[in-house]
């Protein structure tokens, strides 16, 4: 007996006897310790991965494997994937449990707020002072438009939205913003990863779209463009062009806006538009999907899997995180890192229309001509099945 007899009906045994046990019950059953490194990320939830495989392979043979697991973590990772389950390295990329990228549970689009403090009690835009909550690693969670700089041109589902900094006490430009300022990085980031970012709108007399009072939270934007000019001042300006994505209206017909004012009239209220919750649900698994590929990214420090470059911007590096299986119908590839390869713009549109194949030795070709071996990394192990799916497709 091995794993190889392991299937994935056993894995998902041994999953719901976890649930059903508790972590720990679980790991003193089956005599293993807690993951210090893989687990397995199953509906959101991160079990250990080695206990899991052993009391799958308990499951399926009556006995616990070896002690040593012949191969050790390698093998455990390995078979996982194969059986198609997303096993990640905890350690590999930069933990990012404190940004909140998205929509937040419970907050439709369309609530107003009293005050900047229960914009930020409510977790919408977590600061009370800043006009951008985020970083340069994280991207942008969220922007208040409200009139503070002259150069803001709000028109409704597209906003062009100054940068912060090189202002004084009395709010006159007297300096030249920088893309190295906080809030500037985080929007440029959010540019490049195409993250959404929440949008607040604050009461002022600028824009025919700012609420008669308060604040109100206009929805997920997403910036498109990156730039800096000469300001109204002279001075030079950061700014980036956002864009309202198509999820304006609240996430369900029967839940009325919550209201934290009242002085918010309801024609300040977007439009909404049919089927709501399906475009939330299309943006919650966008925000995944980013999720999913800065992971990726960061495992292989932006370096192409296919050539080997790594896209130097400035201070920052750009690869895309290209999924092997496409997601959505006819294809219903997973969105997990063991389906996506980290990729230059190029070789993402070499793969995409299959020019670049991926063989199952993970030997590149690219129009039919063998280019070298796919870069690999033991905490990014890619799923055999999914790259031979894409070759069936694109051959
Ligand atoms: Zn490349």
């Amino acid at each position: 007996v091995s794993l190889a007899d392991v299937t994935t009906a056993d894995v998902l045994a041994a999953i719901a006897e976890c649930d059903d046990l508790g972590r720990d019950a679980f790991l003193a059953k089956y005599r293993y310790g807690r993951a210090l490194k893989f687990v397995l990320v199953h509906d959101g939830v991160e079990y250990d991965s080695k206990a899991i495989l052993g009391a799958a392979h308990q499951h399926a043979t009556g006995q616990l494997p070896r002690p040593s697991y012949s191969g050790g973590v390698a093998t455990v990772v390995a078979r996982l994937t194969a059986l198609g389950f997303d096993v990640r390295d905890t350690t590999a990329a930069p933990r990012r449990a404190d940004s909140r990228i998205g929509e937040i549970p419970g907050v439709s689009t369309g609530t107003s707020f009293a005050t900047r403090r229960e914009v930020a009690d409510a977790g919408v835009h977590r600061a009370l002072q800043a006009g951008i909550v985020g970083t340069a690693a994280t991207g942008a969670e969220s922007v208040v438009v409200s009139g503070g700089y002259e150069d803001d041109d709000d028109r409704g589902d597209e906003i062009v939205y100054t940068g912060h900094g090189g202002r004084d006490q009395t709010g006159r430009q007297v300096a030249d913003q920088t893309f190295t300022a906080p809030g500037n990085a985080a929007l440029q980031t959010s540019y490049l990863t195409g993250a959404p970012v929440r949008v607040i709108r604050g009461a002022h007399t600028g824009s025919p779209y700012a609420p008669s009072a308060g604040y109100r939270y206009d929805g997920l934007f997403t910036v498109t463009q990156a730039w800096r000019e000469q300001g109204r001042s002279g001075h030079l300006i950061c700014r980036f062009t956002i864009i309202a994505l198509d999820t304006t209206a609240p996430s369900s017909p029967n839940t009325t806006p919550q209201s934290a004012s009242s002085t918010a009239s309801p024609v300040d209220a977007p439009h909404g538009q049919a089927a709501p919750e399906r475009r939330a649900a299309a943006v919650q698994r966008l925000v995944r999907s980013i999720k999913v590929a800065d992971y990726v990214k960061a495992v292989h420090d932006f370096t192409c899997q296919a050539c080997g470059i790594r896209l130097q911007l400035g201070a920052r590096a750009y690869a895309e995180g290209a999924h092997i299986r496409a997601l959505g119908a006819p294809h219903h590839g997973p969105d997990i890192p063991a389906n996506m390869l980290c990729l230059c713009p190029n070789c993402h549109v070499l793969f995409d229309n299959g020019a670049l194949l991926v063989d199952d030795d993970l030997c590149v070709r690219v129009n039919g001509k063998p280019t070298g071996a796919l870069r690999t990394h033991a905490s990014h192990i890619i799923n055999p099945a999914h790259v031979a799916y894409h070759r069936s497709i694109h051959q």
